[in-house]
C-alpha cells in the first residue's frame, strides 16, 4: 500500500470505531461526547501514530514506559495537542520517568505505587511544577485470579473486601499530588462480549459505592472496554474506552 492508501485505510477504521461508539451511546441513552476514545498504540510505530494524529486522534495509550518514552520524544512537536495514557502495570522503579511522560495513569494498582508516585511528584513540585497527576484505580472485580489491580474477588457486594479496599482508597485520597478521577478494569478475555457485562457493571457499582463513601473525591471516570467489548462497556457507563486492534489491526507479538 502507498502511504496515502494506508492513511485512507486508517481513517476508515477510525470512522468505523467512532460510529460504533456513537451507536452504543445512543442505545444507552448517553451522549457520545462523554466517551473518550483512547487509541492503544502499543507495539505500533511512530509513523502509525503520526497517521492517527493526522486522522484526528489525540488520546493515546501505551503500556510500557520505555516504549512510550521513545515515541513521546519523537513526537515532541505534537506533545501539546496529545494526551498520553499509561494503561499497563507500572514498576515502582519507573515511576519517576512515568510522571514526566504521561498525562493520566489508568493502572494505579497498589497503595505502595501510589505513595511512590506521590513522592516523586512532591520532588518535582519542589522544582516548581505543581499539578497533581490524574490517576484511576485499577480494580479486579471479575473474581478471576489476576496479578494486576486491587483485588475485590467478591465484587462490590462483599462487605469485608469493600472495607479493605476502602481503607486503601482513603490513604490514596490523602496523597496531595495524586488526583483520583475514577476506576479502571480489564475484563477477562472471552469470545462473547456479553461475558464482560457483569464485570463492567460491577465496576460501575463499585464506583457508585465509593462516591457515596468519599463524596468529595472525583469518581467521574470509568476506563473499561477494549476492541472486543467496548460497546458493552459504553452501555455500562464507560467514559474512556481503550481500543487498539479495531484501529490499528492485529499486533505483532513481541
Ligand atoms: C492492549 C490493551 C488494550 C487494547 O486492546 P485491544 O484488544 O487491542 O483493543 C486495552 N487496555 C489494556 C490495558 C491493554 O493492555
Amino acid at each position: 500500500m502507498t502511504q496515502s492508501e494506508q492513511q485512507a485505510h486508517l481513517d476508515e477504521r477510525i470512522i468505523s470505531v467512532y460510529t460504533r461508539i456513537a451507536t452504543a451511546a445512543r442505545r444507552a441513552g448517553r451522549d457520545s461526547a462523554d466517551i473518550t476514545l483512547v487509541a492503544v498504540s502499543k507495539t505500533h510505530s511512530v509513523e502509525t501514530i503520526a497517521s492517527a494524529i493526522a486522522a484526528g486522534l489525540g488520546h493515546f495509550g501505551e503500556n510500557r514506559v520505555q516504549e512510550a518514552q521513545s515515541k513521546i520524544s519523537t513526537l515532541a512537536d505534537d506533545r501539546p495537542r496529545l494526551t498520553w495514557h499509561l494503561i499497563g502495570h507500572l514498576q515502582r522503579n519507573k515511576a519517576k520517568v512515568a510522571i514526566s511522560l504521561f498525562d493520566m495513569v489508568h493502572s494505579l494498582d497498589s497503595l505502595r505505587l501510589a505513595e511512590t508516585l506521590n513522592r516523586h511528584l512532591h520532588d518535582r513540585a519542589a522544582d516548581g511544577q505543581v499539578s497533581a497527576l490524574p490517576v484511576l484505580l485499577q480494580v479486579n472485580v471479575s473474581g478471576e485470579a489476576s496479578k494486576e489491580g486491587f483485588d475485590l474477588p467478591g465484587g462490590p457486594d462483599n462487605p469485608a473486601c469493600l472495607e479493605d479496599f476502602a481503607g486503601e482508597v482513603a490513604q490514596i485520597l490523602a496523597l496531595p499530588y495524586l488526583c483520583v478521577q475514577g476506576l479502571m478494569t480489564i475484563a477477562p478475555w472471552s469470545h462473547d462480549p456479553e461475558q464482560a457485562r457483569p464485570v463492567f457493571r460491577n465496576l460501575r457499582r463499585l464506583r457508585d459505592k465509593l462516591a457515596r463513601r468519599f463524596p468529595t473525591a472525583d469518581w467521574s471516570q470509568l476506563s473499561m472496554g477494549m476492541t472486543d467489548d467496548f460497546e458493552v462497556a459504553i452501555e455500562e457507563g464507560a467514559t474512556l474506552v481503550r481500543v487498539g486492534r479495531a484501529i490499528f489491526g492485529t499486533r505483532a507479538s513481541r
